[in-house]
Formats: structure tokens, sequence, C-alpha cells
């Protein structure tokens, strides 16, 4: 492309050892401006974007003959190689025709599922802080061009190979990478060439995890063109399918396998021992192996699985690790974050407390009392002045001309309030120019600036700034001791009412001292006054939190905030019904025994001033008491506890990347309710687990016991192996998977959670299996005996039997499938499952009344009062499909 010069590669490529003003030049950038806007975006079209080009991990060809490693399979292939020896080259054929529609199947669905959860994973944009222009921007990382200046912050993922300009305090987590588990701390200067990647401690590299401190990085190397991008593909694009359910049912199967085996062997013993051919009884023993062994199972349990995934998806909740969707629908706790999730993260200032007065900030608006300008109390109170001052001036938030208002909601309200009264930012700026900050971090809970005149201003929680003041200011603008009492006083009035109260203080830096320490904020401070801001409820979060509760889940608030401001907008939330609320504060968890915890974590419903290390003692205590615990987090510490809760769940709006790493669920809207909705989802893909399992299961049930029967009793096989190929293969493509569709009854949210001890495969539907699989097993033998008895041959019966026992599945698929359960939103569901019966239908035309079909699968032509035969037998299913939903329920998530 004209006009932008190929990137200097061999530079970049030794970026570690090279001074970073030479790669500045290089790249023709500046620590301070950045690039400009518009060579950014040439230097994008030209070299391209910030992304990983999309790598398989392992080639189409050999997946595909993945789904060949299944002992099943082998199986089957090894059955059609006998066949083929035994002179019987069509049945060997129809044999490895089954076998590869069967794997290819499975691929199809495999990949599909494979590729929806990797999409969502990468339609999660991660955001970056670049200055370009001189201006500080956030931009999407896939933006970012070799000569970018990027802003590292604690929590931030490393968007690409930075050589770092600036760094203070900075460590890094480069597990990924280097597989050191432990941050490594970070500087400026070059490392030598040779040097592995874990020594070059100038270096940021894309992918890493940025867990203490802040820097700036010049932009080396983006893309494939990083360290990672080299090395392997990119993280989120590794979707592993396997979880616990889908590892039980192929140890499910498996077993199920060897026992076949040795049932399989009995069979063809005992029928040659009773005087059959040899050749039938391999065929029947082939027709038992094949027909008890539900193989399409995992598969079906993925589908269902990457269904629920999608259905999350539309409803906000980002699922990262599969798994998680099986955990969510048995959760019984949920420990919610505070703000901007039960909470608008909308703050607007409502109250200032300074030198002794505490004031709506109604009353401060210019001209309230018939004055321009300046409103009275302001001029007759220093402390009042200067407390709105040091909002404006200890802040982050800026003003953009393009997105208005730009920051943490705490903060654009403190800006907010401040031009309220008339405050200029631009002019307070210019008259104290900031020299250096100390960010908000929750774990220190305060923020503190160093301006040009050498004051030091803080603000913070309360606790964090009052154990920093020795003195006040009082009205007058005289130092004052410090009024601990009336202050608290004011602040737990302020935080009845709901508000998040920040203190303010202000202190005296030596002349030219350039930066600021954090020792020196202790003890020596002046308090200013306090800021209490209102963040109202969310609507929708009062609803969810009613849900929850109808669901028999508690939910619980787990929050930064002070105690009583917790408390309040618990209560407005209804977080305790029939109650007053039960709030603690984090330090109360310290020193206890284990009991006492278990006991704290079970009864209280707000814990407020957490720090990180007591959410992860907090879920552990709910855990120990049996719950299924679902806890979200969004700072750089919260990772424990985020992988200790059995489902983490992260913000995809704010929040820190490596909370987002460590969670198996993002919120795309950061709201509580999509938390509900998930939970809501993961009882659905349960429930269609069950009806799945409640379906498939006695199909081969009936199939396996009618052949072991048949054997034992010394009869004719009622069905042949082929056939039952074909059975399976019916079912599993046409009836089963509307199943995985099922939408959620609306029932489902006002159960209580299942028991996260109760097998997938519990008592009540063990039992259900077994009723309807002594059905088919009635039915096939009845239709044989009975065609035979009307002078049928076998393979008349044999047809008859199977049209008959497909549609009595179709008879018991209705009284499963949410349609008959009479929910207007069984609407949705008739195109699909009307369209796998019609299908399921016209296949079992074709296969009685085709030629070809007949010669393959020694199947005869029905006349209609055959079909009409076969099409009356299964209404015996109806009272027997009410009996089955007696004994176990496919309505709900238990029994
Ligand atoms: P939640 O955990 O529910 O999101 P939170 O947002 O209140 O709660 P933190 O962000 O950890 O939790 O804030 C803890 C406390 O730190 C707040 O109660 C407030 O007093 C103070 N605080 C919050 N934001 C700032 C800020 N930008 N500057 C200074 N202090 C702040």
């Amino acid at each position: 492309m004209p006009g932008v010069p190929a990137a200097p590669t061999a530079l970049l490529g030794q970026a570690h050892a090279t001074p970073a003003v030479d790669l500045l030049k290089a790249l023709e950038s500046d620590p301070g401006q950045g690039l400009p806007g518009g060579e950014a975006e040439r230097r994008l079209e030209a070299w391209g974007a910030n992304r990983f080009e999309h790598r398989e991990a392992q080639p189409a060809w050999r997946r595909f003959l993945g789904q060949f490693n299944d002992p099943l399979l082998y199986t089957l292939l090894g059955v059609g190689t006998v066949k083929l020896l035994l002179g019987e080259p069509g049945e060997a054929w129809v044999i490895w025709s089954v076998t590869l529609i069967n794997a290819v199947i499975g691929y199809i669905q495999e990949h599909r599922a494979e590729t929806a959860i990797a999409a969502l994973a990468l339609a999660v944009r991660t955001e970056v802080e670049v200055v370009r222009d001189g201006l500080r921007q956030r931009l999407d990382s896939e933006e970012l061009v070799p000569g970018d200046v990027v802003l590292l912050d604690a929590g931030d993922k490393v968007p690409a190979d930075l050589r770092l300009l600036e760094a203070r305090s900075l460590q890094v987590d480069e597990s990924a990478l280097t597989g050191e588990s432990l941050p490594v701390p970070k500087g400026t200067a070059p490392v030598p060439s040779p040097s592995a990647v874990a020594e070059r401690s100038g270096m940021a590299y894309a992918g890493s995890l940025v867990t203490a401190g802040q820097g700036r990085g010049l932009v080396v190397a983006t893309g494939n063109g990083t360290e990672v991008g080299r090395i392997s593909r990119s993280l989120a694009e590794q979707v592993n399918l396997s979880t616990p359910l889908t590892r039980k049912f192929r140890g499910f199967t498996r077993t199920l396998l060897q026992l076949v085996v040795v049932l399989a062997g009995l069979t063809f013993l005992v029928g040659v021992a009773r005087g059959r051919e040899a050749a039938e009884m391999f065929d029947g023993a082939v027709a038992l192996a094949v027909g008890a062994i539900p193989e399409e199972l995992p598969a079906i349990v993925t589908i269902t699985l990457a269904i629920g995934v999608n259905r999350m998806a539309r409803r906000n909740a980002i699922v990262r690790k599969l798994p998680a969707v099986e955990a969510l629908g048995s959760t019984t706790v949920i420990c919610s974050d505070k703000t901007g999730t039960l909470t608008q993260n909308r703050m607007t200032v409502q109250e200032v407390y300074a030198g002794g007065e505490r004031l709506s900030l109604d009353r401060l608006w210019p001209g309230t009392e018939g004055r321009s300008g300046v409103a009275d109390p302001l001029s007759r109170n220093v402390a009042l002045q200067e407390t709105l001052l040091a909002g404006l001036l200890c802040n982050d938030a800026r003003a953009s001309h393009r997105e208005g208002l730009v920051g943490d909601p705490t903060e654009t309200a403190l800006l907010r309030a401040a031009e309220t009264v008339g405050l200029d930012r631009r002019a307070a700026l210019e008259d104290h120019p900031r020299r250096d900050a100390i960010p908000f971090a929750s774990e220190q809970q305060f923020m503190a600036t160093l301006h040009g005149d050498q004051r030091i201003l803080m603000k913070g929680a309360v606790e964090a700034v009052l154990e920093r003041c020795s003195h006040q200011l009082g009205a007058d603008g005289r130092r004052e001791p410090l009024d601990r009492e009336a202050i608290e006083t004011a602040v737990r009035a302020m935080a009845r009412q709901g508000q998040r109260v920040l203190a303010f203080a202000i202190g005296r830096a030596p002349a030219e001292q350039e930066r600021l320490v954090h020792g020196q904020l202790a003890g020596q401070l002046e308090f200013l006054g306090l800021q209490g801001m209102l963040d109202p409820p969310r609507p929708e979060a009062q609803a969810a939190v009613l849900a929850c509760q109808q669901a028999g889940i508690t939910v619980k608030m787990i929050t930064g905030d002070h105690l009583e401001t917790a408390r309040s907008i618990a209560t407005q939330l209804g977080l305790a019904t029939g109650r007053p609320v039960r709030a603690v504060e984090g330090r109360d968890l310290e020193g206890r025994s284990e009991a006492e915890l278990r006991q704290l974590a079970r009864d209280t419903d707000v814990f407020a001033r957490m720090a990180p290390l007591q959410k992860l003692a907090l879920v552990k205590a709910l855990q120990a008491e049996g719950a299924v615990v679902a806890m979200t987090g969004d700072g750089v510490n919260d990772a424990p506890a985020l992988k200790q809760a059995d489902i983490g769940i992260a913000m995809g709006k704010g929040g820190t990347e490596v909370a987002r790493e460590a969670a198996d669920m993002l919120l795309t809207d950061d709201n509580f309710a999509t938390i509900e909705a998930a939970v809501e989802e993961g009882r659905g893909v349960y429930l269609n687990l069950r009806k799945t399992l409640a379906f498939v299961l006695p199909v081969n049930g009936g199939a396996s016991m009618t052949i072991l029967l048949g054997a034992l009793l010394g009869l004719e096989l009622p069905v042949t192996a082929l056939q039952v190929l074909w059975l399976n293969m019916v079912s599993a493509l046409t009836l089963s998977v509307p199943l995985a569709f099922e939408p959620r009854p609306p029932q489902l949210m006002s159960q209580p959670p299942r028991s996260p001890h109760q097998p997938l495969l519990s008592a009540g539907l063990v039992r259900r299996v077994l009723l309807v699989s002594a059905f088919y097993w009635v039915l096939i033998f009845g239709v044989v005996l009975g065609a035979e008895s009307q002078g049928a041959d076998l393979d008349l019966a044999r047809t008859m039997a199977i049209q008959a026992l497909v549609l009595a599945q179709v008879v018991y698929l209705l009284s499963i499938s949410q349609v008959s359960k009479g929910s207007w939103q069984q609407w949705q569901q008739v195109p699909l499952l009307l369209g796998g019966i019609v299908t399921a239908l016209l296949l079992q035309v074709v296969f009685s009344q085709t030629e070809w079909m007949n010669g393959f699968f020694d199947t005869e032509p029905l006349s209609s009062q055959q079909w009409l035969v076969c099409g009356l037998a299964p209404l015996a299913m109806v009272p027997v499909a009410w009996l089955s939903e007696k004994l176990c329920p496919t309505t709900g998530v238990a029994g």
C-alpha cells in the first residue's frame, strides 16, 4: 500500500534487546502522543488486524477418523468384515455404510457445536486503552498496530507484544506463554540477546495478564506475529467439548459394551445349543450388540449442551466452559456483586457532608438561594468547596466530545456534582495540574493524586480515608481535631438511604516532589468531607431475585461497599423475605472456626467490604454446606474465588480480563437478571437430557431384550441385526434430535434445584426405561407372533413389528415432548418435531415398500390392511406413556 513502509521486522524481532527509543524511532511513534490516527488506520490496512488467523488444531480428516475411535464402531467394522468373509458382501456393505453414516453425522454435529462455541468465545471483544493523536482512547484490541502506545493496568490482558516504555510496580502473569505460574516483575531495560522469553523483563507478551501495577508499552508485534501467535493457536479457539457428563456417558457406553459382549456371546452359545444355525445366531449376537448400545448418546449430549450454550448467548450469557451449562442447572446459591449487577451503575451525588453540615446537592445549585454563580452554602463553607473540588481533581473520568463523560460511574458522578455547583474542570486542572496519581484499586479502596501546588488529594471508602487522617478542615477553613464520631454518624445516615459514601482528604507534599508514595499518605491527612451518591437497583434484578427465590435458589450480595449501603439496596431488592436483611462485613469472617464460618455463610444475605480472599473463603464455606455456588467477580484478585465457585461469572462490559479468563461464564450486559436466565436455561438443558434418555434408552432396552429373550427361548429372532441398525439410525436421526431443541417448560423455575448428588439416570428414570423397554418387547413379539399366526412369513412379520415399533416410538415421543404438555411454547417446537416424525415415517415407508430396501434389509411390502394393524397396535402405548409419566415426569429436573 502506498505511503506505508513495510514494518521493520528485523529490528522488531529483536525488540527485547533494543532500547525503546530506537524502536519508537523505527516505528515513528511517540510515548506521549502515540501514533496519528490516520497512520494507525493505514497500518491496519497494510499490516493486518491484531487477531489470530484461524488454524485448526487438527486437519478435518483426522478429526473425522477420530469418530471411528469407539469400541462399538470397531465392533461393527469387524462384523462387516466377518460377513464379507462368510460370503455376504451385501450385508457387509450395509453395515459399513451405516457405520459411515453414523460417523459422518457425529462429525458434523460435533463440528457445528465446536464452531458455535468458539465463535461465541471470540465474539467477546477485548478493549484496550491506547494513546493516539496525544489522546487516550479505548479501542477494540483487533485495531492495534505496531507503533501504537498501549496503557496497561492491573487486570488487563496484554493485547499484543509490547516493548515496555514505562512500568510502575508492573507484574505480569506469563503462564500461558512460559508455564511460569508466578507473576514476574517487569521493567523497561533491554535484555541482551539471546534470551528466553521468560527472561525478557522489558517486554509484555500478548496473552499474558497484568496482575499488579501499571505500564505503558509500544506495540511491536500483533496477531500471528506475536510470540503466542507463533507458537500456538489463540486460547479462545481451543474448545473442549468434553464435560463430566459426556465423559460419564462415554464410560457408560463402554461398560455397557463389555456387558453386551458377554450377553451376545451367551445368546450365540445358547442359541446354537438349542439347535439354531450358527450363522443365524451370529446375526442375533450382532443385533444384540448393536441394539443394546446407545452409541448416539454422547453426541446427543454434546448437541443438547451446545444448544443450551446458544440459548444462553441469546440471553446475554456467554459460556466459556461447557461444563458450566450442566452446573448452572443445579445452582443453589448465587453470590452476586452489587454495583452494576444488582444496581444500574448510574450514580448521582445526592448529599455532601463537610464542615459539620450535611446538605442535599439540590441546595447547592447556583442560583438556588437567589444568587447566580456560586451558591450560598458553598461560599460560607470552605470544607464544602474543597470536598467538591477534590471530587473534581482526584478523578480519572474525562469528557469526550464523542461519548460525553467517560469513566468509572462513581467518578463521573463526582464530576457532574462539581460541575453542577459551577466548578470548571479545565480551569481547576490549570490551577492545580496533576503530577502523579495512585489509581483506585478495590483492595486499597482509595485513589490519590499529587498536584503542582504540592497538594495531595485522596478519595475513597470512609474507613480507608479516615485511617489516614489526623485532622479535619473546618467550615471556616481552619484545621480542627478529627471528629470521628460526627463523621461516622453522617456516614451511617447517608448509607442507610442506600447511598455510596466516599470520603475526601487533603495533604501536602514536600516541594518538588514528583511522585506519590503510599507511605506518605499514612496518618497525616486532613479530612475534607463526604459525598453520598445513589445507584438505584435494576428493576429487572428485583424480578430476577424473586424468580430465584421461587426456584429455591438463595441470592447473596457480595460487595466492596459499606455495610449499611449494601443492606439498604438488599432490602429494596427483597433479598431476604419476611425478615430483616442479615449483613456482615468481610472482616467478620476472619478468625472464625470452620463451623462458624459455614453457619455465617449460610445465614447471611449481605457481605460488605469483602476482600477477594474472603470471597474465596465464603465460596468454600458454602460448598462445604453442600451448596452449588455461582459467584460473580470482576477484580484481578477475584480469580481464585471464580475458579473455586462451581460457576465463576465475570462481567463482559466492566471487570478485568483476568477475571474473565478465570470465569466459566460472562455476562455481556453485566446484569443479575442474566444469571437467573442462564440458570433457567441450564435447567432446561438438564431436562432435555433427561427427556432424551427417557426416549433413547428404551429403544435400546426393547431391542436387546427382544433378541436376548428370543435366543433364550429358542425362538426365531424377531428382528435382524441389520434391521436393528436401521432402527437405531432412524430414531437417532429423526426422533431423538428434536428433544435436544425442546423449549423450556414454564414451570421450570417454580421447582427447587435438583440435588447435585442426583444422578442423571435417577431411580425414577431407570424404572421408566424398564417399563417402556418391556412394552416394546411385548409389542415386537406380539406383532411377530400375531402376524405369523395369520399366515405371514418371518420377513413380513419382522417388517410389521418394526413398523409398529417406530409408530409406538412416535406416540412415546409426543408424550415426552413439550407439545403434549399444553403450553403456548409448544408452537415453536411443532415444525421441528413434525419434521422429525414425517421424515421417520417416510423413511419407514421406503424401508418396507421399495424393492431395493427389501433386498438389503429382508423386508417385505405391507398391504394397507397390514399398515392398519401396525398403526393400531402402538395405540397401546398411550396408557404406557401415561404410566411412565407418573413414574418419572418429564416436566421437571428431579425424580
Ligand atoms: P461491588 O463489589 O458490589 O461491585 P463496589 O463497586 O462498591 O461493590 P469496589 O469497587 O471494590 O466495590 O469499591 C469499594 C469501595 O471503594 C466503595 O464502596 C467506595 O467507597 C470506594 N470506591 C469505589 N470507587 C472508587 C473510586 N473510583 N475512587 C475512590 N474510591 C472508590
